[in-house]
């Protein structure tokens, strides 16, 4: 149990339930907010003094949402809609990026998504690829979503995040930051050459695997093809770390994230999940042991405000608090997964304050929270090089 279960953090939710979580024993709890994608029903019980608290948090510490997507800005010139991306509607680039301003975000990892022109929604309920590739699609899909995101920062609506200056810079005049992203290493192909491409285009992440079973290796919401990281998925991970681009292993499946841990000399992040539960199992959350192999060598492990497991922002809260006791919370960040999160709890920026704001009423110290906030992301990004 780490020093913060200790000094009861979680005590809001019931007696002894830093024991209780170790066990697994997370009592119900009493009123359970339903949730309101308006975000009416937070769930929070803040005082005014509380969240002018969070806003004087967001206005002094740099804080970064280390995975998402704003406006849907991957889906800006795509010609070849389906049901899935036409359900999603137009991208709207200047109104989330004009609330990440209303919520002083400093810099977010503006993600690309590799595979979205295969996936559909599946069955299930969840994203799956329903087609291949055409030859050369993977790479063009990659130049065009990196050009939608070349050109806010081109024409100033976004602030560059390429480096830890640049995001303390964002801070400093009061923007936001575009760290550019890529969700899926499907556009490198077997081209080595193209991590070296991406990062000189501004890339500074890539999740390895998204939903397209991919040359990397397998994600976690399907059935296994290999058990772990392919060879030229090791390749690719070891071309990342010589270049400086961090390695995302969010939706990986545990022996991608194994093999990863092995291969890796950089620390790594598991951009947006959230532990699993006794009472809530589902592909896209993760074991204590799969979260702490991320951990290791100053990883970190974001929390997602999606709405598998949790109904409202104070239940976010919960398992933001959950990974800090099982894995440290020099290792724990945000990922909010904006706009193109499932169910969220959590879907307008300008209530951004509202995190640090409720963290800091559970009792984590302003320190704590500014690395939760930002600070351990920052130094993923500094030990990349
Ligand atoms: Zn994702
Ligand atoms: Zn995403």
């Amino acid at each position: 149990m780490s020093p913060l279960s200790r000094r009861g953090l979680l005590g809001g939710l019931g007696a002894g339930l830093g024991a209780g979580l170790a066990a697994g024993a997370l009592p119900a709890r009493a009123q359970r907010q339903i949730f309101d994608p308006q975000g009416g029903g937070t769930g929070l019980k803040l005082s005014e003094a509380q969240v002018a608290a969070g806003r004087a948090f967001v206005a002094k510490h740099a804080s970064v949402d280390i995975h998402a997507h704003p406006g849907r800005f991957f889906l800006r010139g795509l010609a070849q809609q389906n049901a899935t991306t036409r359900a999603m509607g137009e991208p709207f680039e200047a109104k989330a990026l004009a609330d990440m301003a209303a919520g002083h975000v400093t810099a977010a990892l503006f993600n690309c998504v590799a595979d979205a022109v295969l996936l559909e929604a599946s069955r299930t309920g969840g994203l799956a690829a329903a087609r291949e590739f055409q030859p050369g699609e993977a790479w063009a899909e990659y130049r065009r979503q990196i050009g939608v995101l070349t050109a806010l920062v081109t024409k100033g609506d976004a602030a560059p995040g390429q480096t830890p200056h640049d995001i303390a810079n964002a801070l400093a005049v009061g923007r936001t930051a575009a760290v550019f992203a890529v969700e899926g290493g499907d556009f490198i192909e077997d081209r080595l050459d193209r991590v070296a491409a991406a990062y000189a285009d501004g890339v500074r992440s890539i999740t390895i695997v998204h939903y397209h079973p991919n040359q990397i290796g397998d994600p976690q919401t399907e059935a296994p093809r290999y058990p772990g990281l392919t060879p030229l998925g090791r390749d690719i991970v070891r071309a990342m770390n010589r270049t400086g681009v961090i390695v995302d292993l969010a939706h990986a499946s545990l022996g991608v994230t194994r093999d990863a841990v092995e291969v890796a000399t950089r620390p790594m992040m598991l951009s947006h999940t959230n532990l699993k539960r006794p009472d809530v199992d589902h592909p896209r959350l993760v074991s204590v042991e799969h979260a702490k192999l991320v951990a290791t060598h100053g990883g970190i492990v974001g929390s997602v405000p999606s709405g598998i497991g949790q109904k409202t922002v104070a239940e976010w809260i919960d398992s933001i608090l959950r990974l800090v006791d099982a894995v440290g919370v020099e290792h724990v960040a945000i990922g909010t997964d904006m706009d193109a999160n499932f169910m969220p709890v959590f879907a307008d920026y300008r209530d951004w304050p509202l995190i640090p704001a409720a963290l800091l009423a559970r009792g984590l110290h302003e320190g704590e929270v500014a690395r939760i906030m930002g600070g351990n992301f920052l130094r993923v990004l500094a030990a990349q090089k």
